[in-house]
């Protein structure tokens, strides 16, 4: 008996196997085509989910279209900080080198003495500031949302940090993070500009368009000079005529001051324009991602009759006050103008809003 049931049960067992397999078989008849069906309906599907959800807009589906853009140029923005931070550093280096070597040396010889007292003070207190606000720019974290803490005023959940987001606050996806009042990322500087050193940017800044400006305007007569004789050279080399007979350290100098000349130049009018820029947004109370948002918001609540007001706007003066830190008259001296260490104002997590919450405000 057991040995007939065991047959059966085996027979129905290889039966059952024989079905399944059957089963299988027969959709991979027409696999290419069903295939292709499921490959159609995968990406009709994916389609739909860029702008199934309300909130999705044109904006959305360039940025899903553009992501290997922003992922190719997150990592190159990474990966390039340093070099970029050793550029700042050598281009630095170079100029003040050219500046000691060559026109500081005509400046003492040729200007009397109150002059050359002038550009000793101004040329070594621009390079001070200059020198102090990089360092303590790239080397100062622009602060980062608290990750322990659960309890803070908030305005969104960030979907990439699971944590929550304090007003003024946005994820840098160079540096992978949240970053307090984030106003941009600088590869320049190998770091975020943020809560706690906008001040320090924005001075580097400042004072690195007014030393470039210093050095533009001091050999300005030396480089015409430079550039003549280099024309002279060149003229004569080509037309095969005697020309003036310069020595190896001649030929140096002129190049020298030609490249200082032209490199301190170009970095005034593009640092300056930068710096302009700034100027204008710090007055208005914004950061450069702010102002993106604050324009958006400006055209969506006037095509509802109603006009947008910056919640983190205080006045011109005020905002300047408060970027800098200056608290009392004399701040003005020991805080903007010489180096100072000082810490800004607030937490960078809860802030003063300008008005009632009722109003329109960004977040
Ligand atoms: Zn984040
Ligand atoms: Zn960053």
């Amino acid at each position: 008996m057991r040995s007939s049931s065991s047959w059966r049960c085996q027979l129905s067992r290889a039966m059952r196997l024989a079905l399944r397999w059957c089963r299988r078989r027969r959709p991979q008849r027409g696999a290419p085509g069903a295939r292709l069906l499921e490959l159609w309906s995968y990406g009709a599907l994916l389609l739909k989910s860029l702008y199934s959800n309300s909130l999705s807009d044109g904006d959305t589906l360039l940025d899903c279209a553009f992501e290997p853009v922003y992922w190719i140029v997150d990592n190159v923005t990474r990966w390039f900080g340093a070099v970029f931070v050793c550029l700042v550093v050598l281009l630095t280096t170079s100029v003040v080198v050219i500046v000691y070597l060559f026109v500081l040396p005509t400046i003492i010889s040729t200007y009397p003495s109150y002059w050359v007292a002038w550009h000793l003070s101004c040329g070594h207190w621009l390079l001070v500031m200059v020198v102090f606000h990089y360092y303590k720019v790239t080397t100062t974290s622009p602060g980062h949302s608290p990750k322990d803490k659960i309890h803070i005023p908030s305005v969104s959940i960030c979907k990439k940090c699971i944590t929550p987001k304090p007003p003024r606050t946005h994820h840098c996806s160079i540096c992978n993070t949240c970053v307090l009042k984030m106003d941009h990322h600088c590869p320049w500087v190998n770091n975020c500009v943020g809560h706690f050193n906008h001040r320090y940017f924005f001075c580097f800044c400042l004072y690195m368009t007014l030393g470039c400006f210093y050095c533009s305007m001091s050999s300005k007569t030396l480089f015409l000079e430079a550039y003549d004789a280099i024309e002279v050279s060149i003229y004569c080399r080509f037309y095969q005529t005697p020309g003036p007979t310069e020595t190896f350290p001649e030929t140096t100098a002129q190049k020298s001051i030609i490249f200082l000349w032209v490199l301190t130049s170009t970095v005034c009018v593009a640092l300056g324009g930068l710096t302009l820029w700034h100027m204008i947004i710090i007055s208005r109370g914004e950061t450069s991602v702010e102002r993106h948002i604050n324009n958006k918001e400006t055209r969506r609540l006037r095509e509802k009759g109603k006009v947008f007001k910056n919640p983190y706007h205080h006045g011109p003066m005020n905002n300047w006050k408060l970027l800098l830190g200056v608290e009392k008259r004399s701040h003005w001296f020991t805080r903007v103008l010489l180096p100072s260490s000082h810490l800004p104002d607030g937490d960078g997590i809860m802030w003063d809003f300008s008005f009632a919450r009722s109003d329109p405000m960004a977040i």
